[in-house]
């Protein structure tokens, strides 16, 4: 069958192998080989596509729920969306969670993924206890950050190419109600967004959407959040929407976009505003349209999320805007965050600064306009996001991780190499 990434760009034929249970991922490891895991293909770009992927997703048991101690273990196939049902009426939450809950936790560990708490809570991987890896021979070893500590630092962020994630124990959050207090604050320039942000960094949550129509005039809308500290705890269950993209992607230009964000801006009409939102609606605004990305037409798109550090920030995103600008590309969707300190695993993307994530629809220029921008970031000490890359050529790879060498060293030693491998790390000159 023909898979894709979110982004619906770079399909491949592919035999896609859907075990029922852990013995059956281990005979499919030891018979083929240049395999990958695939989770529910919430990365946007070709890093869970192969021509033989091992679709995780009939892999869905909660092993253990300690509702007392708030910890969980589950197999890596479970989506957030299945776990939040059941700690959130118990009045736990996700240590750290994405912007969809559509995503299993292997591509969460496989991607080492970052919330809007970065800053404070660091990523995913900060929050686990243990993983079970299933190895090139079908073995299943225990990692951790203390046990096997270099394949954990391989895996965490490692984008499947160490070996199948089986299960993973990590710590929740305790919460006392489903209910996210929202501070909305309005702004008028980048130097005011980061300023705001910079008043803000012991806010436990916050994300910033920006309009960029406007050269001259960029409107943000900074959403903080924190948990309300009394009320309700259920998970709000929403049915998710499909909507008729073959109609609504004809209208998806920037005479459209320019409406939209003209529309959803002045809906956010005060300079400041405070209110209390359902959790989900928080952290998943985009969950309740099931096929929002085919709105982008037959091409698809790409979401091109990079990191810089703080220092110089407005001036390196104001540059890359120019050059946006100069392209005639106008980013359908703009936001950005605050990151805290990077971590010890070799490929994970947060390091300290500021990450913006673009989504353009894909068009002759595109690609072209990327190259320019992945030397805009490295130059400026920047880093670009795996799980959102389609295109990045294996030079900008081992500079934004200079740490790819002791990633293979340590595939190597536990016979990766050869045996897991992804459209994306040929393309990386990965072995
Ligand atoms: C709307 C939206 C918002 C998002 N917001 C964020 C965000 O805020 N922060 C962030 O960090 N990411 C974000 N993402 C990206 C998403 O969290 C990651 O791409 C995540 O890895 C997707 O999980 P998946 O189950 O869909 O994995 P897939 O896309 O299927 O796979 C992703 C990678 O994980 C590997 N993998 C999957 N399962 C396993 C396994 N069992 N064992 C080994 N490797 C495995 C695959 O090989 C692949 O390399 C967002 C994505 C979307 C669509």
């Amino acid at each position: 069958m023909k898979i894709h990434g979110w982004g619906n760009y770079s399909a491949i034929n592919a035999q896609v192998l859907k075990p029922k249970k852990i013995n059956d991922v281990q005979s499919l490891i030891t018979n083929n080989d240049k395999i990958i895991a695939r989770g529910l293909g919430r990365s946007y770009g070709d890093s869970a596509n192969n021509s033989i992927v091992i679709d995780t997703t009939n892999l869905n048991k909660i092993i253990k729920f300690d509702k007392v101690k708030g910890l969980i273990t589950c197999e890596s196939g479970v989506s957030i969306n299945e776990i939040n049902k059941i700690i959130i009426p118990n009045g736990w939450f996700m240590p750290v969670t994405p912007g969809s809950s559509y995503i299993t936790i292997g591509g969460a560990v496989a991607s080492d993924v970052h919330g809007k708490n970065h800053h404070l809570e660091g990523t995913f991987s900060n929050h686990i206890l243990f993983v079970d890896l299933m190895l090139s021979d079908g073995e299943i070893i225990t990692i951790s950050s203390t046990l096997n500590s270099e394949l954990f630092q391989a895996t965490c962020g490692g984008m499947g190419l160490t070996g199948i994630i089986i299960s993973v124990t990590f710590r929740l959050k305790s919460i006392n109600s489903n209910m996210i207090k929202q501070t909305t604050i309005k702004t008028n320039s980048l130097e005011e967004l980061f300023q705001k942000y910079e008043e803000n960094t012991l806010s436990p949550y916050s994300v910033a959407w920006i309009d960029l129509k406007k050269r001259k005039t960029i409107n943000s809308l900074l959403f903080l959040g924190e948990h309300v500290q009394e009320g309700k705890l259920f998970s709000s269950n929403k049915k998710q929407k499909y909507i008729p993209t073959k109609f609504f992607s004809m209208f998806l230009n920037k005479y459209f976009i320019n409406l939209f964000n003209n529309i959803y801006y002045s809906k956010n009409f005060k300079k400041k505003d405070i209110k209390n939102i359902i959790l989900e609606d928080y952290f998943y605004p985009l969950d309740s349209l099931v096929n929002w990305n085919f709105l982008y037409g037959k091409k698809g798109f790409i979401q091109y999320q990079f990191v810089i550090p703080k220092l110089n920030g407005v001036k390196i995103i104001n540059k890359i805007l120019d050059i946006v600008n100069e392209y005639n590309q106008i980013p359908f969707l703009a936001v950005l965050k605050i990151l805290g300190p990077e971590n010890k695993n070799y490929l994970s993307f947060p390091m300290e600064g500021y990450t913006l994530a673009l989504d353009f629809k894909v068009s002759k220029n595109l690609l072209k306009l990327i190259s320019i921008l992945d030397n805009v970031i490295i130059s400026n000490g920047g880093r670009i996001y795996l799980t959102k890359d389609t295109i990045m050529n294996k030079e900008i790879f081992r500079q934004c991780y200079p740490q790819w060498e002791k990633f293979e060293v340590i595939r190597d030693r536990y016979k990766a190499i050869g045996k897991f491998s992804s459209q994306q790390s040929v393309r990386l000159g990965l072995k």
